[in-house]
């Protein structure tokens, strides 16, 4: 076969098994947001039915043939080589793994989930100590049988965000901790403090109407798009399917809203992929760390900047002229950018939140080489939450039992959130350097400039490049804390230090 058409063989066969896993995410979809409750048993049975032919198709040997001859071949073009070294990536992750590891992996990975919600519900460490241990000591033997022995918090992380290891994040946290420490205690210090009930009972109805339009505003496509409702809000999907979802409280309208924009981050992303490429290389994210870069910019700095509040706070008293009339435009800004320490993560202020991701990551590395043994966890996780955050967990569920990853071999993911913030922010300032007047746009309620601009530089381009390489290429500067870290002084200073 000639090297065009083996390509041509080689990216129809990536699609395909790409569409098997979209099939798959619908599955998962449905389940948390439609699925009546006595469907659990055959939805399992759907789901593992069909991971298994996408399994039988991403393990296809034809798949090993072409990409030999790809990787051999002379004149593939520099986005053909990206597709090639990706598809290599995913073809040696589905087949590398003896059977027998695959099932082992899967039995302790449900097992490990329902060990951790009982020892969490029962405050019990030790209960949960030798699944915790096993499930270390298996995501190190998966890295083994894909060459990456020695290696394994890496492997472990570049399964995650391809093309970062421990040693450059341990860097960037290690400068970041410097200064973020300090920040946040004198933010906790200070005398302004944001009233906790300042907005109470925001009906679902009307936070529905007011969510709907801030999404769309930004830039959210309903046509190849939706949200929903589910326990825990999520994004799933890409290209012209992407299935959001959200939450609502009444007394926390600001939650729903917030995590509503924070998955349209990701929706964005998504639905700006190209898409004739999807599920190659030039048609799917570049890795976690950029996802988040994506969400969190929407969230963060564009959602809870003044100019963006210039343009929805009177569209927020129209829909809620009760609940509002009692807080100031001053009151209702504080709310929106409320910081307070807390040991829980998932509860946390976008300050604190990066201080929670460094705690996690030099706790697992330390677990991966060797220098923490799983039982001494609970009390390296005490000493770390009260040097970074100044707080001291009162038990283990709201320590080192608060978060699921580890009970599923989830290691090496929590670096991305923060990664994330850090290019959230370098991005931020690369594009009000090129569009002072940005905050203005936004008054005027016009998102369509950095939306353009994101599309150009990061969505329509896939995994071409890896996170280092895209900050390089969008910002002109390497990735680093500097840009957040100036960003959380600025916005945070300007409340809390005055
Ligand atoms: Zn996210």
């Amino acid at each position: 076969m000639s090297t065009e058409t083996t390509y041509a063989e080689l990216t129809r066969w990536i699609q395909r098994v790409h569409a098997l896993g979209t099939v798959g995410e619908l599955l998962g979809w449905d389940e948390q947001v439609n699925l009546p409750p006595g469907a659990a048993e055959q939805r399992a049975g759907q789901q593992a039915a069909l991971a298994e032919a996408a399994h039988a198709a991403a393990s296809d040997p034809r798949l090993g043939g072409w990409l030999t001859q790809l990787e051999a071949a002379a004149g593939l073009t520099a986005d053909q080589r990206a597709v090639v070294k990706n598809a290599r990536k995913d073809y040696d992750r589905a087949t590398k793994l003896p059977a027998e590891f695959v099932r082992e992996k899967a039995t302790q990975d449900s097992r490990g989930y329902h060990a951790w919600a009982k020892a969490r519900a029962a405050d019990d460490f030790a209960g949960y100590a030798p699944v915790l241990a096993k499930n270390l000591e298996l995501v190190k033997r998966e890295a083994g049988h894909l060459g990456w022995a020695g290696r394994e918090y890496d492997y472990m992380i570049d399964k995650h965000d391809p093309g970062m290891t421990a040693e450059v994040i341990g860097r960037l946290f290690g400068e970041l901790k410097r200064e973020l420490v300090p920040l946040v205690r004198e933010i906790a210090a200070s005398k302004v403090k944001p009233r906790a009930d300042a907005l109470r009972g925001f009906s679902t109805e009307g936070q529905q109407v007011f969510l709907r339009e801030v999404t769309e505003r930004l830039g959210f496509d309903y046509n190849r798009g939706r949200i929903d409702v589910s326990l825990h809000p999520f994004c799933s999907g890409t290209g012209s399917d992407v299935r959001m979802t959200t939450r609502f409280k009444e007394h926390e309208p600001l939650d729903s809203l917030f995590s509503s924009i924070h998955e349209t981050g990701h929706g964005l992303y998504e639905q700006g992929l190209p898409a004739d490429q999807l599920g190659t290389a030039l048609g799917i994210h570049a890795g976690m760390a950029v996802h988040e870069s994506q969400s969190r910019l929407w969230e963060n700095q564009v959602a809870r900047s003044r100019g963006f509040w210039q343009c929805f706070e009177p569209r927020l008293r129209a829909v809620f002229p009760a609940q509002t009339a009692g807080v100031s435009t001053d009151e209702l800004y504080l709310a929106i950018n409320a910081v307070s320490p807390t040991l829980i993560r998932v509860d946390a202020d976008e300050v604190t939140y990066n201080l929670h991701i460094i705690l996690r990551f030099e706790l697992e590395k330390k677990l991966f080489t060797g220098e923490l043994a799983v039982a001494d966890l609970p009390g390296a996780w005490r000493t770390a939450a009260a040097e970074l955050l100044g707080l001291t967990p009162p038990n283990d569920r709201e320590g080192v039992l608060q978060d699921v990853h580890w009970s599923g071999g989830a290691f090496g993911y929590f670096p991305s959130y923060c990664l994330g913030n850090m290019l959230a922010a370098q991005l931020w300032y690369r594009a009000l350097a090129l569009r002072p007047q940005l905050e203005e746009d936004f008054a005027r309620g016009d998102f369509t400039w950095l939306l353009g601009w994101l599309r150009e530089n990061i969505h329509s381009q896939g995994r071409r490049y890896d996170a280092l390489e895209l900050a390089r290429r969008v910002t002109g500067e390497e990735l680093s804390p500097r840009s957040l870290l100036r960003y959380l002084r600025e916005r945070y200073g300007a409340l809390y230090l005055r």
